[in-house]
């Protein structure tokens, strides 16, 4: 027998993003788009999700009404704070379960997210490429070996559309930098140099942010010594890599107990 598909459900379906996961949702067997929504003023409300994202008519219609959305087996969001924190909380109370890849959440905006995962398979993830989960580990075990008279630095590239900096990988691998050596990001990050900043203080982890042209996404964790470098890096040339680890961890919500999960958890599952 076979198994039944995996419903999915795209808000943000006429964004970069969900037009991307749209696309390869088409090409998966295991998996059936079953809703798709954006904001009322958006011009592709009322139009075919799949003519729109380019895969041929699908007859999945881009509606205005979240509620659209309940009756899918996974909520796929890729849209904005304010929208995927809604849409968790209409998730937890219809009991199904979410991937959010939005970036540029507050600490209250994640803590929503956590509460909404007391009930729901909920994966969050500011990078869903298997790359760069991986490179996050790296960096966490360099992190830890490269102490005294080390100093990191973590460079981001992005598209001039983005809205967020610096870029919520950028962000995730400081925090993997910063738990390899064992302090909190908060403490010891540096944001913004502009003017008479002082020196460099030891320990500080830096974040440099560039945004031009169509960048996808290129990050590098550069580790400063005393005559050497280490450098790690990662380089997205088609958000297609995204969407396809958005799918994945789908798949792992659609059999997963209620739990806020990452992708570490998708790849070990
Ligand atoms: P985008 O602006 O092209 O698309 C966002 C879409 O969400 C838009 O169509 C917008 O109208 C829609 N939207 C906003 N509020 C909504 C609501 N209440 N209901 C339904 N739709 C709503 O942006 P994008 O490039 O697709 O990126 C979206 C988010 O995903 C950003 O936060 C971005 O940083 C993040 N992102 C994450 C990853 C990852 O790997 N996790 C990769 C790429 C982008």
């Amino acid at each position: 027998m076979t198994s039944p598909l995996i419903k999915i459900g795209i808000p943000g379906a006429a964004g970069r993003m969900g037009r991307m996961l749209i696309r390869e949702i088409a090409a998966a067997p295991d998996l059936e788009l079953v809703a798709a929504t954006d904001r009322a003023e958006a011009e592709a409300i009322g139009q075919d999700s799949g003519l729109l994202a380019g895969t041929g008519m699908n007859g999945v219609l881009i509606s205005d009404n979240p509620d659209s959305l309940v009756g899918a087996d996974v909520v796929i969001d890729f849209t904005s704070p304010a929208a995927s924190v809604a849409h968790a909380n209409m998730a937890s109370d219809q009991g199904c379960a979410m991937v959010v890849g939005t970036t540029g959440m507050s600490g209250d905006d994640e803590a929503a997210l956590a509460a909404a995962a007391n009930t729901i398979p909920l994966v969050y993830c500011a990078n869903t490429s298997v790359g760069v989960t991986l490179l996050a580990k790296l960096v966490e075990q360099v992190a830890a070996q490269l102490v005294e008279g080390w100093d990191i630095e973590i460079l981001e590239s992005h598209h001039h559309h983005k809205v967020d900096a610096p870029s919520g990988t950028a962000l995730a691998l400081g925090e993997a930098a910063a738990r390899g050596r064992a302090v909190k990001l908060d403490a010891v990050s540096d944001m913004a140099r502009e003017g008479q900043t002082g020196a460099r203080t030891p320990g500080d982890i830096g974040f440099a942010v560039l945004r031009g042209g169509d960048v996808t996404g290129e990050h590098s964790v550069i580790f400063f010594g005393d005559s050497e470098r280490v450098e790690i890096s990662h380089k997205a040339t088609d958000r297609a890599i995204f969407a396809r680890g958005a799918l994945r961890a789908a798949r792992f919500a659609a059999g997963a107990k209620p739990g806020f999960y990452d992708m570490n958890d998708v790849l070990a599952g």
